[in-house]
């Protein structure tokens, strides 16, 4: 069932989700090589605890960090660590949830550490591109598939890949409600978009081939064939005068197309 939120409700959505875009803001000054994953996550809870919020991430389902860091071949949940140490040329992502009030924001961005190769510049491009390209399709009394499908057309005519085990989703008291939003499909298929609903959209994606495997940890998604991955995620209100994206900051540099 897809909860439709209240004006009220978006509010509180988007409070949480400029708590959420302030670590992007921080964190992306602070990357470089030799920091651990550890440090970075500390910083983050910090962050998020000192406007009175909470790390949705943490304690969800198990996860021990505030917010997952996935490095390279690492697509999603990564666990932040002390043995996990920044090196030039990485591409780390950091996805973020913030809970303010009850109502959770969820985003996800990756970034350069130190010079990257221009095929990894490429692969995060792309990525974002995709977001902004697939929400464009989000309009209310269209189709859920519409923005599906966007993304997905975009990244595979770009030569990348869409891992098909992990979507966005719906998000609202809960960090994951219905629906869930496959970063593939058919348009004119699926739900129709209404005003209220609030959606985190994610394209998560590969460089290579798009299977994936879980590391014994029971959370690090990794990429099979061990090339770069990317992650890019906002979360959005469908609202009456159009789309609000909940989890960008003032003056963030935003790749739109
Ligand atoms: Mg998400």
């Amino acid at each position: 069932m897809i909860i439709i939120k209240s004006e009220r409700e978006i509010e509180l959505m988007a409070k949480a989700g400029q708590i959420v875009a302030s670590v992007f803001k921080n964190l992306k000054e602070v990357i470089r090589p030799g920091l651990t994953t550890a440090y970075l996550d500390s910083l983050a809870e910090k962050i998020i605890r000192d406007q009175g919020a909470i790390p949705t991430f943490k304690g969800y389902g198990g996860f021990p960090g505030a917010i997952c860091i996935s490095i390279n071949d690492t697509l999603i949940h990564g666990i932040p660590s002390e043995n996990i140490i920044l090196k030039e040329g990485d591409i780390v992502s950091l996805d973020v949830g913030a809970t303010y009030q009850g109502y959770c924001a969820d985003a996800c961005r990756t970034y350069p550490c130190g010079k990257v190769s221009d095929e990894a510049k490429r692969l995060m491009l792309i990525t974002e591109q995709s977001f902004w390209y697939g929400i464009k399709f989000a309009k209310i009394g269209g189709h859920l598939g519409d923005i599906s499908h966007a993304i997905q057309e975009y990244n595979e005519k770009n030569g990348y890949s869409l891992p098909r085990e992990y979507t966005g989703h719906g998000i609202g008291t809960h960090l994951h409600e219905d629906p869930s939003i496959p970063n593939y499909g058919r348009a004119n298929h699926g739900p129709i978009l209404e005003e209220g609903m609030c959606l985190a959209i994610e394209p998560m994606v590969a460089q290579g081939k798009p299977y994936t495997r879980v590391l014994p940890d029971e959370w690090t998604v990794k990429m099979r064939d061990g090339k770069l991955s990317a992650h890019y995620e906002n979360t959005i209100a469908l609202t009456k005068n159009g789309i609000r994206v909940l989890t960008t900051y003032e003056g963030e540099e935003i790749n739109n197309v």
